[in-house]
């Protein structure tokens, strides 16, 4: 067989491994969450999506997903309670049969001088952005280690491995979920189970247009130079990162070509932090 004709059949069975397999993703109404959800579906995995957002949106999205073929639910758990996390879990495998796939990405932010940071925004961050990853996985580990197959990924951020002035709640919460990510590899490494954690830079989504708002009041200047001298002075490539290449980069860390890679971190963030 020729060495092109043998890749394109190994892609395509790569691919493959992935259909009918069950993924959770958490805060999928919006942004990276739902841009991942839709490639999962555009891939042949079934989605729990999870989130907040008007049952009309809901509904849409819903229809959209299961217009590529697959199934589709909604649970409404809110990431800082985490006995409706664990609702969550419980109700994917009760209407799936099974749950292969755990995507932790709800996240918030808030734009503050630390002397200035509201004690309920601090807590609300930890909660959603690094607790909430930690009562997932806690959930869903069993549930893998059963079937002999799984993944974790972590929608970190560059502000889990650099940090920039006042985000001090979201860069020691993202900071957090690189260590989960570590020890969660670590103790699932010998059970096909692996976790990684994706860190992306800028990508335009609902929270960030709210961060460049902030961001422009917290530092005295304009909206267009939040983008410009703060946002993509950061990114090299002068480009915000599209939902579709973070969908891209989860499904890469779900096919079997990325079976030994585990406790790691793909960055997502136009060099970012290359510098
Ligand atoms: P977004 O605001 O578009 O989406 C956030 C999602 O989380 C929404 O579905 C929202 O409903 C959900 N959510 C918020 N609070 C929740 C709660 N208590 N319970 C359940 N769901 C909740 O934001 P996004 O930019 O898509 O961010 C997604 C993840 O990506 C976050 O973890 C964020 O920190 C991370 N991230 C974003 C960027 C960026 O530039 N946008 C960069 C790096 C990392």
């Amino acid at each position: 067989m020729e060495k092109s004709q043998m890749s394109s059949n190994n892609n395509a069975s790569l691919s493959k491994t992935l259909e009918g397999k069950v993924a959770v993703i958490t805060g999928s109404t919006s942004g990276i969450g739902l841009g991942i959800a839709q490639g999962f579906a555009r891939a042949g995995i079934n989605v729990m999506i999870n989130g907040f957002a008007d049952q009309s949106v809901i509904d849409e999205i819903l229809l959209d997903l299961r217009s590529c073929g697959v199934k589709a639910q909604y649970h409404g758990a809110d990431m800082s309670k985490p006995a409706q996390i664990r609702d969550l879990i419980a109700q994917t495998v009760k209407e799936f049969g099974a749950l292969d796939i755990l995507v932790n990405n709800a996240g918030i932010q808030k734009v503050s001088p630390i002397d200035e940071f509201p004690d309920d925004a601090w807590q609300a961050i930890v909660d959603i952005n690094l607790s909430s990853s930690f009562h997932t996985t806690k959930a869903a580990l069993p549930i893998m280690r059963e079937a002999g197959w799984g993944r974790v990924i972590n929608v970190a951020s560059a502000h889990g491995l650099v940090a920039s002035p006042f985000k001090s709640a979201y860069v020691a919460a993202k900071h957090g979920v690189m260590g989960l990510t570590k020890t969660t590899a670590l103790e699932c490494a010998e059970q096909n189970i692996t976790c990684n954690a994706i860190c992306p830079g800028y990508v335009m989504t609902p929270l960030v247009e709210k961060q460049v708002t902030d961001t422009a009041q917290a530092r005295g200047i304009s909206e267009e130079q939040v983008k410009t001298d703060v946002m993509l002075k950061a990114q090299w490539t002068k480009k915000f990162v599209e939902v579709e290449e973070l969908a891209e980069t989860a499904l890469f860390l779900c096919s079997n070509g990325a079976q030994n890679i585990t406790g790691t971190n793909i960055n997502v963030d136009g060099g970012w932090t290359a510098a």
